[in-house]
C-alpha cells in the first residue's frame, strides 16, 4: 500500500506487538458505559509503555475484553476505544466495515441537495479522535490524537473505497500540530491523496453553493453543524435587514437572502471570511432573492460593534450570534457566559420589536439548558424579554455519542 499514499511514506506500520491495559473500577465503569476514553488514571496496569498508535487490549478487572483502541503515551486520555463488546481486529476490513456504515447512516443528506457533511464524528461514532468532512470529492480528516498515524494509510485506502473521493487532505488539532517529532513529517493542511486544488473548492448546501478552503479554512474549512440552523432562519426571516454576527463565510447571511432578507450585513473580524461570503454571493447569483439582496461585509470585533451600532441607532429585523467556542477550557467558562451573556444583552438592543434573534453556542462545558435559561435571563435582565419558537442542537451528520461529545446549542425567538 505504501505507493499508493506517497505523502504518507514515512509513516510506519502499524506495530504488531500490542499493549494489554487492566482498567480499575473508574475506567472499567467509564467503559461498560460505552464512553471512547480510558483515562491514564483509570489503568490498573498494563503490559509495558506503548508507542503512539499501538493497538490497546483492554481486559476488565475480573481479565476478560473489554475494548479495544488506540494507545496515546503523549495524552491523559491514554486509550481512544475504537470497538469494545466482543473482540474484534483493528484492521482495513473494520475500517471499511466501520466507513460504510457512517456513509449510509448519510445517504438521505445527499438527496437534499448538499454534498458537503460531516462523514465521520469521532469519539461520538467509535472513530475516537478522527473526523471525516466531506466536501463534495474532497475530503479533509482531521486527527486530534497522533496515534491515528500508524493506522492512516488503511483508514486512508478504506475512505476511498467507500467514498471513490478524488482528494484528501488532512488536518491536526492543536495539541496534534504542537507534537512535530512524532509527526514523520506530516503537518496540517498537508494534501494526502489526490491533486492540488487549483482554485476555491466548492460544494452544495442545500442547494445553495458555497466555497471553502480545506486547507488553510477554519475547522476544516466550513461549519457544517450549522446547516440544519442556517436552514431554520431561511424559514424565518420576513424581509427586512438582518445582521449576521461572527458571520464567517456568510452561510446564515445566504439562507437569509433567498428567505428574502433585502439588506444584510455579514460581521466579522477575519477579512478573508469576509471576502469569501462576497464571493458566495456571488455564485448564488441564479437566485433571484439572493441576487437582488443588498449584502455588506463589516469587519470588526463583534464585542465592539455591536454597542456601537446601537449608539448609532442602528436596528434590524434578524439578528443571527453564532460565536467561536468561547469557553475552551473549563477555567474559562465564567467569562463565557458573561461574554455570552453580554452579546445577548447588546443584541436584542439591536432588534425591532417582533424581531428575530438566533443565538448560538458551540462551548461544550455550558450545558443546553443553562445556555438556554442564559439567554433568556439576560434579555429579560436588559428589558427586552423574548419569546422562544425553538431550541436546536447537533444536526444528524454530528450524533451525540457521550455526555462531553454535545456541544452545539441554539436558542430561536423573537423579541416582545
Ligand atoms: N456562523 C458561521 C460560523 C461562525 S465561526 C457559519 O455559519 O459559517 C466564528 C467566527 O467568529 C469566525 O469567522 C471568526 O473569525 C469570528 N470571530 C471570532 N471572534 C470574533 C470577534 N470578537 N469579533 C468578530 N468576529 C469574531
Amino acid at each position: 500500500m505504501q505507493g499508493e499514499f506517497p505523502a504518507l511514506a514515512s509513516l510506519p506500520e502499524a506495530n504488531e506487538r500490542n499493549v494489554t491495559v487492566r482498567v480499575d473500577r473508574s475506567g472499567q465503569r467509564a467503559l461498560r458505559k460505552r464512553h471512547p476514553w480510558l483515562f491514564e488514571s483509570g489503568i490498573r496496569e498494563q503490559s509495558h509503555e506503548g508507542r503512539p498508535g499501538d493497538l490497546a487490549v483492554v481486559f476488565d478487572r475480573a481479565r476478560k475484553f473489554l475494548a479495544i483502541g488506540l494507545y496515546d503515551p503523549g495524552s491523559p486520555i491514554r486509550v481512544r476505544v475504537l470497538h469494545a463488546g466482543k473482540p474484534t481486529p483493528i484492521d482495513a476490513s473494520f475500517f471499511s466495515r466501520r466507513f460504510a456504515e457512517l456513509a449510509a447512516r448519510r445517504a438521505d443528506l445527499q438527496r437534499q441537495g448538499t454534498d458537503a457533511y460531516r462523514l465521520v464524528n469521532g469519539d461520538n461514532e467509535g472513530m475516537a479522535g478522527l473526523v471525516v468532512d466531506r466536501y463534495a470529492q474532497t475530503l479533509v480528516v482531521k486527527l486530534y490524537t497522533p496515534a491515528w498515524l500508524p493506522h492512516l494509510r488503511s483508514a486512508l485506502h478504506a475512505l476511498l473505497q467507500v467514498t471513490a473521493a478524488e482528494r484528501v487532505v488532512l488536518r491536526l488539532s492543536r495539541d496534534v500540530s504542537s507534537r512535530t517529532s512524532e509527526l514523520y513529517g506530516l503537518a496540517d493542511g498537508t494534501l494526502i491523496y489526490g491533486a492540488e486544488l487549483d482554485g476555491p473548492l466548492t460544494f452544495q448546501e442545500n442547494g445553495l453553493r458555497f466555497e471553502c478552503d480545506p486547507v488553510r479554512g477554519q475547522k476544516t474549512g466550513f461549519f457544517l453543524d450549522q446547516r440544519d440552523n442556517r436552514s431554520r432562519l431561511e424559514t424565518l426571516v420576513r424581509g427586512g435587514e438582518l445582521l449576521n454576527a461572527f458571520s464567517y463565510t456568510g452561510g446564515f447571511s445566504l439562507y437569509a437572502a433567498r428567505g428574502g432578507a433585502r439588506n444584510i450585513i455579514s460581521l466579522d473580524q477575519s477579512a478573508p471570511a469576509l471576502a469569501a461570503s462576497e464571493r458566495n454571493f456571488a455564485l448564488n447569483r441564479s437566485d433571484t432573492s439572493i441576487a437582488t439582496a443588498k449584502h455588506q461585509t463589516m469587519e470588526a470585533d463583534v464585542f465592539e460593534a455591536l454597542p456601537q451600532m446601537q449608539d448609532a441607532g442602528r436596528r434590524f429585523d434578524a439578528l443571527v450570534i453564532d460565536p467561536p467556542a468561547l469557553a475552551k477550557r473549563q477555567d474559562e467558562v465564567d467569562r463565557a457566559r458573561a461574554a455570552y451573556a453580554r452579546l445577548v444583552a447588546n443584541g436584542v438592543a439591536l432588534l425591532r420589536p417582533g424581531g428575530l434573534l438566533v443565538m448560538a453556542s458551540c462551548s461544550a462545558r455550558i450545558d443546553r439548558e443553562s445556555f438556554f435559561e442564559l439567554v433568556h435571563r439576560a434579555a429579560h435582565d436588559s428589558g427586552r424579554p423574548i419569546d422562544e419558537l425553538a431550541r436546536a442542537t447537533e444536526p444528524i451528520d454530528h450524533p451525540v455519542g457521550f455526555s462531553e461529545g454535545a456541544y452545539l446549542k441554539c436558542l430561536f425567538a423573537r423579541v416582545r
